[in-house]
């Protein structure tokens, strides 16, 4: 009898449980936040990283975004990182799979396509797993080793991209690459728009100053429904070295250009590609309220978005 009772109990208990649904709608997750070193940074023994070198829970990977289409069991990752084992496993957790349908790279620099290399013989060994590349970044990775042995072994095959042409994923997620300026000491670099169902996703990870481009970033936001946008660094002075060597818009900077933007734009900014000094990696700093309070968002590992 009292068995009988813990059945019944259980079997309640299993009837309550809220039946998540399998999304059908292709969706993006976030895979990583941090900028290309990650955080802690290597060798860094400031304040800023001392709690990540103490305590593995508070690391971060590299930026890096996934797409995934759940009716055709396909998913793709925006750049391949140097934390790109440990980021499949988070897609995943979510998927039930770490196998990828292709790569999107935005720029030849380490924390955007290094991440390749675990697609060569000493590791995978893929078989044509596509790798989609502007002209400068193909020919970057076709001629420089070890990433050429890649392209001759056939472990990847470089689909050509074209910068402002849209091209299709599947039969549900459309892509559109368009060129930033940036450092482009190797490669061109690009940001990319994801549509999904009529709605769009724009991923910046790195551009150089927002007055640098010809496009007005503002003007976007609002035609767009979610924008991931660099923030590298928080404010000027982060670094000690001169920082117009390696320009990028401060999210100080950022959020004034926004400033006069409606609320509901506001809230489509989600901040990424944190440098290992800005403050925004700290969890309830002083900086993270300042972008809640303006209306902001930062992008967080793990987190889902839904088209
Ligand atoms: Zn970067
Ligand atoms: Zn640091
Ligand atoms: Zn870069």
């Amino acid at each position: 009898m009292r068995n009988l009772i813990y059945l019944i109990i259980i079997f309640s208990f299993a009837c309550n449980q809220p039946v998540e649904k399998t999304p059908t709608t292709p969706y993006v997750m976030v895979l990583g936040i941090a900028q290309d070193a990650g955080y802690p940074q290597m060798n860094c023994k400031k304040g800023c990283c001392k709690q990540a070198w103490e305590n593995p829970e508070f690391q971060i990977t590299t930026s890096c975004l996934a797409i995934v289409d759940p009716m055709s069991k396909e998913q793709w990752i925006i750049d391949a990182t140097p934390n790109i084992k440990n980021q499949l496993q988070l897609l995943k957790r979510k998927t039930g799979t770490e196998k990828i349908d292709g790569i999107l790279l935005t720029h030849a620099h380490m924390g955007h396509y290094t991440g390749l290399m675990h697609f060569g013989r000493e590791v995978m060994g893929t078989d044509n797993l596509p790798v989609f590349a502007m002209p400068k970044m193909k020919t970057f990775l076709e001629e420089n080793g070890p990433w050429s042995q890649l392209v001759d072994l056939e472990n990847i095959n470089i689909k050509s991209i074209k910068s402002d042409s849209t091209f299709s994923l599947s039969a549900r997620i459309k892509i559109k690459p368009f060129l930033v300026p940036h450092r482009d000491e190797f490669s061109e670099t690009v940001g990319y728009e994801i549509t999904i169902n009529n709605k769009s996703l724009i991923f910046i990870p790195d551009i150089d100053k927002w007055g640098k481009w010809e496009t007005n970033i503002s003007d976007l936001i609002e035609e767009v429904d979610y924008a991931f946008l660099d923030a590298t660094f928080y404010k000027n002075g982060e670094l000690k070295r001169d920082m117009s060597e390696v320009p990028h818009p401060f999210v100080e900077e950022s959020m004034e250009i926004f400033s006069a933007l409606k609320e509901i734009d506001k809230q489509k900014v989600h901040f990424i590609h944190f440098n290992h000094t800005n403050p925004l990696l700290i969890e309830g700093s002083t900086a993270q309220k300042e972008v809640f309070e303006k209306g902001f968002n930062l992008a967080k590992e793990g987190q889902m978005i839904r088209f």
